[in-house]
């Protein structure tokens, strides 16, 4: 039965890397996500004919075995269903956030659970496994208050400034390195009950305090490091109960979210220590006014305006963002691109790499609407040909086009690259109203000699200029 299992475990942890490496081309990712879940199936087969629950299953029988893991099973895939279904792609790093959570409370309750069951019931707990079921409370914990603080503040249930206080990062990190010293104290003498109830509190406490002082802005970053926090937990939790596949998983999930923060940390030009201790990411949910700080005033165009600009152009960039998502637009985007590729424009679509609400968002919803991979240009590769291009047409986008971050340091997003929109000869911007993006800040794009605004929802617009243009 043991071979069984860690075959079963192994099958699982192939499909599991698999499924990451379909997950690193949009061609792929169906068939990556399709893996990762045959993977997950694998693992909790193995789970279920756990040599120890086979010798509960003969002495109690199937109903006494199995009712608990069961009634989880359908109480877990009913929320998961539920949030999948009911939260909408444009909420996707709050989605994240809130799974992160769940994680991180599972891998602190079984940490606690196992020392109750050995130290507390049995009475003996070698000091390895407490070390491994201190970690896995410690991270768990952290990632279950950091990331329920992180969906408060993207869902806007908790303010989404940084909150501040004075000495915030020296008693942080003085907490932090009081929690390690009970940790160790805890694994020296497992028996410490109360070590170690405390040492399963403190990370409750640090998540909080933590994720507080980080600004909206900031949270994509948190949300990745947080889910590398929660790997680590379930590699943890794996070395705690003796479970490969957790140690495989949870080493995976550590090391990819790792990954995502350090290229999420580049794409914005931050760095972690900035992110975590720069208290940086202030939102401002003031409305922009239509007259700049410098007394410069927009230009308004009508659609008829916009759809005029459009037809004699001779090359189109298009400048995806958040509002693109918001507005279901890709449709009409694509629908507009044909129409100009048929009047012989050339159409090509700039990807900024935090664009939208999650990593890869504006290909996904792009590739949802059959726009050609080979026209999705990375920041990189099309950030200089901005310059010899007739249109730049920013869907939705604006912190991710915003030239501040170019030239002004006292900027918050000063450093991040950004999509040279404004080197556009003409630059049409799609949105609703003066209201600032994620950033909650001013664009000085909007400002521009060549940059007209035509307000209203994406999608609408866009309808009404493949109208005009048809
Ligand atoms: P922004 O949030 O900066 O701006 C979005 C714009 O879309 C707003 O100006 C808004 O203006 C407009 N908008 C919203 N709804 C509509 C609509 N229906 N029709 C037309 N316009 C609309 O988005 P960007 O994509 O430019 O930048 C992404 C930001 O999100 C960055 O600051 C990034 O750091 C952050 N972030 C990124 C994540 C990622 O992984 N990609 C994750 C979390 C945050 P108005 O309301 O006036 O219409």
């Amino acid at each position: 039965m043991v071979d069984q299992v860690e075959t079963l475990y192994l099958i699982a942890s192939f499909l599991f890397i698999l499924g990451l490496r379909g997950l690193t081309a949009a061609h792929t990712a169906r068939r990556g996500l399709i893996l990762a879940e045959l993977g997950m199936v694998f693992a909790i087969w193995g789970t279920v004919i756990h040599p120890d629950i086979m010798a509960h299953l003969e002495i109690a029988g199937f109903f006494q075995t199995y009712k608990w893991i069961l009634l989880t099973f359908f109480i877990g895939s009913a929320i998961g269903i539920a949030i999948s279904a009911l939260i909408p792609m444009t909420r996707m790093p709050e989605r994240i956030a809130l799974s992160h959570a769940f994680g991180g409370l599972a891998a602190a309750l079984v940490g606690v659970s196992e020392y109750y069951r050995e130290q507390v019931i049995a009475g003996h707990m070698d000091h390895t496994t407490m070390g491994a079921i201190g970690f896995e409370v410690l991270f768990g914990g952290l990632t279950f208050t950091g990331s329920l603080m992180a969906f408060g503040k993207l869902s806007g249930l908790i303010p989404g400034r940084n909150i501040t206080w004075p000495l915030q990062n020296q008693s942080n990190i003085l907490m932090f390195g009081g929690t390690f010293v009970l940790l160790i104290a805890v694994t020296i003498d497992p028996s410490n009950q109360i070590l170690f109830y405390a040492m399963a509190a403190m990370p409750l406490l640090l998540g909080i305090l933590f994720v507080a002082p980080i600004g909206g802005a900031d949270m994509p970053v948190v949300i990745t490091l947080l889910n590398s926090y929660a790997g680590l937990a379930a590699s943890a939790t794996g070395f705690a109960l003796d479970n490969n596949v957790l140690i495989i998983a949870g080493a995976i999930d550590g090391a990819s979210g790792f990954i995502l923060s350090v290229v999420m940390s580049k794409a914005m030009n931050r760095s972690f220590r900035n992110v975590l201790f720069g208290a940086f990411g202030k939102v401002d949910e003031e409305d922009e006014a239509m007259v700049a700080a410098g007394g410069e005033r927009v230009q308004e165009a009508s659609v008829g305006d916009a759809a005029m600009l459009l037809s004699g152009a001779g090359s189109v960039i298009v400048c995806p963002g958040y509002g693109m998502a918001v507005a279901q637009a890709q449709h009409v985007v694509g629908e507009l691109a044909e129409i100009l590729e048929a009047n012989g424009t050339q159409v090509r679509y700039a990807i900024h790499p935090v664009a939208g609400r999650m990593p890869g968002h504006m290909n996904v919803l792009l590739a949802e609407a059959k726009i050609p991979y080979t026209s999705l240009m990375e920041l990189e590769e099309i950030n200089e040909d901005f310059k010899h291009t007739d249109v730049a047409l920013v869907v939705g986008a604006n912190d991710v086009v915003n030239p501040a971050a170019k030239h002004n340091p006292a900027s918050s997003i000063y450093g991040m690259p950004v999509l040279n929109a404004d080197l556009a000869r003409s630059c049409i911007v799609l949105k609703r109203s003066m209201r600032p993006g994620f950033a909650g800040i001013e664009n000085e794009l909007f400002f521009a000699p060549n940059t007209v605004l035509t307000f209203g929802d994406a999608k609408d617009t866009l309808t009404k200029v493949v109208e005009a243009l048809s």
